[in-house]
């Protein structure tokens, strides 16, 4: 009837989606927290459409900069010339960013800054006559996207499976059974020590071949897992005493997500490259930026010569239209101390999904600022059926979630209000309760 089947004949991923064929769901329109489906449904989102509309929907503030932006200056290059609102937007993300990292690259998504970033730091040992540092360590159950270089540094194994990958890169071993924790609220107390590994893995290649680690603050598409205290930290110490660089990957937890502007304020450690998109323009015009420390810009744009050498950019970089719909969605984030009503919010949260501790099949619950994660039990021999069929039951009852195997993963607008975060958790649990 209203879902349009047909339309998943045309469009690529829909058409190797089974699942999707069998019961097709169509969003039609977004406002606040709310989409409409195409059946009139409202549906609450909860996972703030896929962790970027940060602000919530429909902002009027949005729109009305970018249809001015089209109006004013719809397109300029960025090489060999700029415009003022790219220059304007750059400055007012340093202004939040963490101390340090003062120079920002922007690109159009958060695969494209994950390259970005990786370029930047062979770069930077390039430039220092250090040109050996090529190498890579990431982490296991990582997400870092889909271009070849966060495939590469990625850990979702699935994901690589027809691909090849960068040669020298390795992998630290994840956090998940740390993070996983038995419905432990708040980040692990212990398990620090599990970023020594590190230490192995540079005894193994050798200090002098490592470019650069890359993490995510708090693992996203793993299914949320929040770092142990001191994990951070311990990583930071161990890549500063071998000259190696470190990269947050922040294209979710950037923008407020754990209660502080970036996760690299909110744990006290920072990196010296920083990826992050999605919130960065609220999700309605793609874009992405990396934020650069000083030091590691001045090296990479001087060259080992002295000469401009960095080669790398896109023909999208600092879209004048990006620059403007992300210069209001800064306003956004400011005028309503959004990032501040997280750390405010996150113990109502907190509560609210721990309350499902006993809703059947729910075998763990994680959160952090207003990322949110159920794992449930996988049904035999069919692993993440379960969750899928919690992303449909709660679609049916009116709550968008996300389904990353048999673990429910949660990050609502930070426009959240505990109304809306109850009727959030009811649902959940209801339809946690009907399936088998
Ligand atoms: N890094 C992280 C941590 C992500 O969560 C994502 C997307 N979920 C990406 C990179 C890739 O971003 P994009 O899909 O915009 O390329």
């Amino acid at each position: 009837g209203d879902n349009h089947p047909d339309f998943a004949a045309w469009w690529m991923p829909f058409t190797a989606n089974r699942q999707f064929k069998a019961d097709p769901r169509l969003l039609t329109e977004a406002s606040g927290m709310y989409y409409r489906a195409a059946d009139g449904q409202e549906v609450l989102d909860g996972t703030s459409g896929l962790w970027c509309v940060n602000a919530g929907h429909g902002r009027a503030e949005i729109a009305e900069a970018v249809a001015r932006q089209l109006m004013t200056l719809d397109f300029a290059p960025s090489f060999q010339m700029g415009h003022p609102i790219g220059f304007e937007f750059a400055q007012a993300l340093t202004q939040i960013a963490p101390a340090g990292l003062d120079r920002v690259f922007f690109t159009n998504s958060g695969s494209e800054s994950v390259d970005t970033a990786l370029k930047i730091a062979m770069a930077y040992h390039r430039a220092r006559g250090e040109g050996q540092r090529v190498k890579l360590i990431g982490r296991e159950k990582g997400y870092h996207g889909v271009g070849f270089g966060g495939l590469s540094v990625g850990g979702l194994v699935n994901n690589r499976r027809s691909f090849v990958t960068l040669p020298g890169v390795d992998h630290l071993p994840s956090t998940y059974d740390l993070a996983r924790n038995a419905f432990s609220r708040g980040l692990p107390l212990h398990g620090a020590e599990r970023a020594d590994a590190l230490e192995g893995l540079i005894a193994l290649h050798g200090a002098e071949t490592i470019a650069a680690v890359i993490v995510e603050p708090v693992a996203g598409s793993a299914g949320v897992l929040p770092p142990p205290v001191g994990y951070l930290a311990r990583l930071r110490e161990i890549c500063d005493r071998h000259g190696i660089l470190l990269i947050f990957d922040e294209v979710i937890t950037g923008f407020g997500r754990v209660g502080a502007a970036f996760a690299s304020q909110a744990f006290g450690v920072t990196p010296d490259i920083m990826t992050t998109a999605k919130g960065l323009t609220n999700g309605v015009i793609p874009m992405g930026a990396v934020f650069v420390r000083r030091a590691v810009h001045d090296a990479v744009v001087q060259g080992p010569e002295g000469a401009i050498e960095f080669f790398h950019g896109y023909t999208y970089s600092g879209h004048p239209v990006a620059c403007a719909a992300g210069l209001a969605v800064l306003e956004i984030y400011a005028r309503e101390d959004l990032f501040a009503r997280v750390a405010a919010i996150a113990p109502l949260w907190e509560a609210a999904l721990h309350g499902l501790r006993a809703a059947p099949h729910v075998i763990d619950i994680r959160n952090v600022g207003l990322m949110g994660a159920i794992e449930l039990t996988p049904r035999d021999g069919a692993p993440g059926a379960r969750g899928y069929e919690v992303l449909v039951g709660a679609l049916k009852a009116g709550l968008l979630v996300r389904a990353t195997g048999d673990t429910i993963a949660l990050s609502p607008p930070l426009i959240i209000s505990q109304a809306e975060i109850d009727k959030l958790t009811g649902i959940l649990g209801g339809v946690l309760a009907g399936i088998a």
